[in-house]
């Protein structure tokens, strides 16, 4: 039953071969037979998600159920959940216990879908590789030395190996979809603003998004009916109207415009990957698409962006962690400015720290100009070279990541190598844009993914492109040895 996908899993609910109970107890077994090893969750909730499978049971005997209700998915532990831990991988909220629940979380409930736990994640979402996180690395179940990515590595992880059917992730330059390749698993970044940011820790306001980290694009679409829509609560959410996102899923592709940017082919990309994410693109010709070379004229200036507006806005958004009210605090206090300076050099981790710093300076008043303002009119031509793009082809195709999962400690004392294997990535967040990871194949043994861009408030598009490619293909149901 764990190999099973959310659309099989509604199947077996829904027609009694299983209850939500015996569900639950089954993953929650698999969550703690494995998390020894691979350190996905944070907190497992064991107790919550039992009482959570036995009223899904009784909505279901009611008719009363939604596709989802009853099935197990896993939280990114930045999501606030009421009462439970939400320690945004920090040390710094090691002792928070939300007090309410983020809208996701709060739609996930009404939808009757069981919260089997809260999965580790480098500190406040800041990484590629989950290992800046307070409690510890996760491991790739396809490898267990190699990273699974970052920052939602713990979602994907526990994808990967099957310990959740689901799960949510983060996305501020590629947190949802560079996991998702290095794991073989589907993963969505929505349009900015398509999913509430209400009650999810913020890192980078103008970037960060939440979405869907699943086995299949099917299952992405059905999370997506659950989280997507407008929040009054979040000033940037979308009043723009919401599909049914499993509508289109198996529409025809054919005469599809996909446009491959040169630069996402050229140097930088290892030649392995470029193999498979070019058979992958074949899949879709086959399909009946037709491929044409673009220009992203900007590309090699995002990352520089990104590492400027990313820090600024953290810098800005970790001010509110001072120990007062809650969080991480110091002992024995001398004074306000040693409560401050002690809580928060103890509370944050090396990469959160060097971010603080980075954004304080490219805000300061000396240097605003030359970088602060500088990034924001390069994110301006970013956003400009895809909408030029999007006017002569339908989607964007190219490789997620720069490689396959790498070792564990390989780039730790390297912060710039780590920063550059975002390159294909943090465009899409400096534009605001939509885009999917799916799984197109292995290099020994290792996934890699293919990203798909959409222009705006396309994911219906992307879903279904998703979909066709992985009714076509197999890369998506291969699972890691050991966890069949
Ligand atoms: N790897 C990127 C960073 O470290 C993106 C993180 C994210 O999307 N949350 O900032």
């Amino acid at each position: 039953m764990h190999q099973s996908t959310l659309a099989q899993l509604s199947t077996a609910l829904e027609s009694n071969q299983i209850s939500s109970e015996e569900l639950t107890t089954l993953y929650l077994d698999r969550c703690k037979q494995f998390n020894g090893s691979l350190n996905c969750f944070i907190t497992i909730n064991e107790e919550l998600a039992l009482d959570q499978a036995k009223s899904a049971d009784q909505q279901r005997a009611a008719g009363n159920a939604s596709p989802l209700t009853g099935i197990p998915i896993a939280q990114k532990d930045i999501f606030c959940t009421n009462g439970i831990k939400t320690s945004c991988g920090s040390k710094m909220l090691d002792n928070f216990i939300a007090p309410y629940d983020a809208t996701v979380i709060e739609k996930m409930n009404a939808a009757g879908i069981v919260n089997i736990g809260k999965t580790n994640m480098d500190e406040f979402a800041m990484g590629s590789s989950n290992e800046t996180s307070f409690y510890g690395a996760v491991k790739n179940p396809w490898d267990q030395d190699t990273v699974p990515g970052g920052s939602s590595g713990g979602s994907a992880s526990a994808v990967a190996a099957r310990l959740s059917p689901a799960a949510t992730g983060t996305d501020t330059g590629g947190s949802i979809r560079q996991p998702a390749s290095l794991c073989g698993i589907t993963g969505l970044k929505p349009t900015y603003g398509r999913v509430s940011r209400y009650g999810m820790i913020a890192f980078a306001s103008s970037l960060d998004q939440g979405g869907p980290m699943t086995q299949t694009a099917e299952d992405a679409a059905l999370m997506m009916n659950v989280i997507a829509g407008f929040d009054e609560r979040d000033s940037t959410s979308a009043e723009h109207p919401v599909d049914d996102y499993t509508a289109r899923l198996n529409d025809s592709i054919e005469g599809l415009k996909i446009g491959l940017p040169k630069e996402y082919f050229g140097e930088g990309l290892d030649s392995n990957i470029a193999k498979i994410v070019e058979a992958g693109i074949k899949e879709l010709e086959k399909l009946g698409a037709t491929c044409k070379e673009i220009e992203l004229p900007n590309t090699e200036l995002s990352i520089p962006a990104y590492y400027v507006v990313a820090p600024a806005e953290c810098s800005s958004n970790l001010s509110r962690f001072d120990s007062v009210r809650f969080g991480h605090r110091c002992e024995n206090p001398k004074d306000l400015s040693d409560l401050y300076c002690r809580s928060r050099g103890e509370g944050f981790g090396k990469e959160v720290k060097r971010r603080i710093m980075i954004g304080a300076y490219v805000l300061s008043a000396g240097y605003y100009d030359a970088y602060y303002l500088k990034a924001q009119k390069i994110r301006h031509l970013i956003r400009d070279d895809f909408q030029n793009a999007l006017k002569d082809v339908d989607v964007i195709a190219g490789p997620t990541a720069t490689g396959t999962a790498f070792k564990l400690n390989e780039m730790i004392d390297d912060p710039v190598s780590m920063y550059l294997s975002d390159l294909y990535t943090v465009s899409v967040n400096l534009a605001g844009l939509p885009a999917i990871s799916v799984p197109a194949g292995f290099v020994n043994n290792l996934p890699v993914g293919l990203q798909l861009i959409g222009n705006y408030f396309e994911e219906s598009r992307l879903l279904n492109i998703a979909h066709r490619f992985q009714q076509a293909t197999d890369h998506h149901k291969a699972i890691p040895e050991g966890f069949e």
